[in-house]
């Protein structure tokens, strides 16, 4: 395929370089402003159709073409600019999941709120014992006239404690075949017989609360909350799963975090010795922009195939699994590098990166298992891209 953009790509690129320079302060200024900053974004984005840019005009989001979406994506993880909308988990698999499977009032009602960031959507997917295989969810939601009655537990639910509502995937008949008895409710946070309780992550700080396990005690939900039929949940998860994996095309983040810390190499000593003198060292940063330059060849390779409406859904986890891998051995070597310097005292290279490789080297379960291990992503590579046999 041919990369070069077209004359009304270009004009595109340079509109969101020129909306860039006006409206985004730089990351110095953004801290001083700290979350007073965020709203402000929100609604200028907002304004130029640009949070929920993949979505249908007709439901509210900018109907953006797939290299449009690619350039607005590029630009703005130049530029380090915040999120593109407050509702990650909303914009990312929940509104399109509506979008894909529910109905019209169901549009009308959720739509909005993710696109102005008023809402906060989290994830009811993992249960105890119940992760990697998940179509064995026990989760049970009985009807009771024009109501499901639901009661079990989830496990590891990401930003529940401030989320607005629980996608939340429930086994609605349990005497069919595991992957058909699956339903999927919009459920909300504050219904009665909810409890959402705190877990505490090993990384301190940053992460110290990040999930929660969340109980559904005869919490009530009516049957006007279910996105698409009764039994449709294994084919909106496959598809939400496929949009929270494939959301992680992140090769501008990384030239950005290898540049950094070059920088920190530059200013860093090993053993008495300026650390790049250290070959280790400099064979590890030159292997860091080799898998850069391997995760750029092959999101353009996915770029093209969507663009030709020929792409392979698998694709999401070789980029979910190649990129985890990268940040998480990037974040490494910068702590490596930082040895015993605080994060949060003094003007060193650390400080200003706000502990930023720490929290990448000690949040690893976050991008590594959160959406799946990379082992079930190295069985979908194998069975679905390879062809290998299951087992
Ligand atoms: C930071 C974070 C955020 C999360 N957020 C959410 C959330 O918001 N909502 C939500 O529902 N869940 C969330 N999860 C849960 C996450 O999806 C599960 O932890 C994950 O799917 C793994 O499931 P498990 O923990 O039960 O591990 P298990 O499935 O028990 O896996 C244990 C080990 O066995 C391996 N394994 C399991 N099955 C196979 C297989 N068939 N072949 C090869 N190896 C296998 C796994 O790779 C892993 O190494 C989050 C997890 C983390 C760490």
């Amino acid at each position: 395929m041919d990369f070069d953009l077209s004359p009304e790509e270009e004009a595109f690129r340079d509109e969101v370089r020129a909306f860039n320079a006006e409206h985004l302060p730089s990351i110095e200024e953004r801290r001083k402003l700290g979350p007073a900053f965020f709203p402000t974004w929100w609604e200028k984005i907002r304004e130029k159709r640009w949070v929920g840019f993949n979505w249908p005009k007709e439901c509210g989001g900018g109907g953006g073409t797939i290299m449009e979406q690619y350039i607005l994506k590029q630009e703005m993880l130049l530029a380090e600019a915040p999120a593109l909308g407050r509702d990650y988990t909303g914009l990312g698999w929940v509104g399109p999941a509506i979008i894909q499977f529910g109905n019209d009032e169901q549009k009308a009602r959720y739509l909005p709120d993710i696109l102005d960031s008023k809402s906060a959507w989290c994830t009811g997917y993992s249960e105890p014992d119940i992760g990697s295989d998940l179509a064995a969810l026990q989760c049970r939601a009985e009807r009771d006239g024009d109501e499901y009655v639901v009661n079990g537990q989830k496990i590891w639910i990401s930003l529940a404690h401030v989320g607005t509502g629980i996608y939340t995937m429930v086994r609605t008949d349990p005497d069919v075949p595991k992957h058909d008895g699956i339903s999927c409710l919009l459920i909300d946070l504050k219904s009665p017989g909810i409890e959402v309780r705190p877990i505490e992550s090993f990384a301190g700080d940053h992460f110290a609360h990040l999930y929660n396990e969340v109980f559904f005690n005869d919490v009530r939900v009516p049957v006007a909350n279910r996105v698409g039929a009764e039994g449709q949940g294994w084919e909106i998860i496959c598809s939400a799963l496929q949009n929270e994996r494939s959301g992680i095309a992140e090769v501008n983040r990384h030239h950005k975090a290898l540049e950094r810390l070059i920088k920190l190499a530059g200013e860093s000593k090993i053993a008495g010795r300026p650390a790049l003198e250290n070959g280790n060292l400099r064979r590890k940063l030159a292997a860091f922009d080799a898998r850069i330059e391997a995760a750029r060849l092959n999101g353009l390779r996915n770029l093209t195939e969507q663009v030709k409406g020929t792409d392979n859904a698998s694709h999401s986890s070789l980029n979910k699994l190649h990129n985890c891998n990268l940040l998480v051995a990037m974040s490494e070597t910068g702590m490596e590098l930082l040895g015993g310097a605080s994060p949060y005292i003094g003007e060193t290279e650390a400080s200003l990166y706000r502990g930023k490789w720490q929290i990448g080297a000690l949040g690893w379960p976050t991008t590594v298992i959160g959406g799946g291990t990379p082992n079930i992503q190295k069985n979908i590579i194998a069975e679905r891209m390879l062809g290998l046999p299951k087992d």
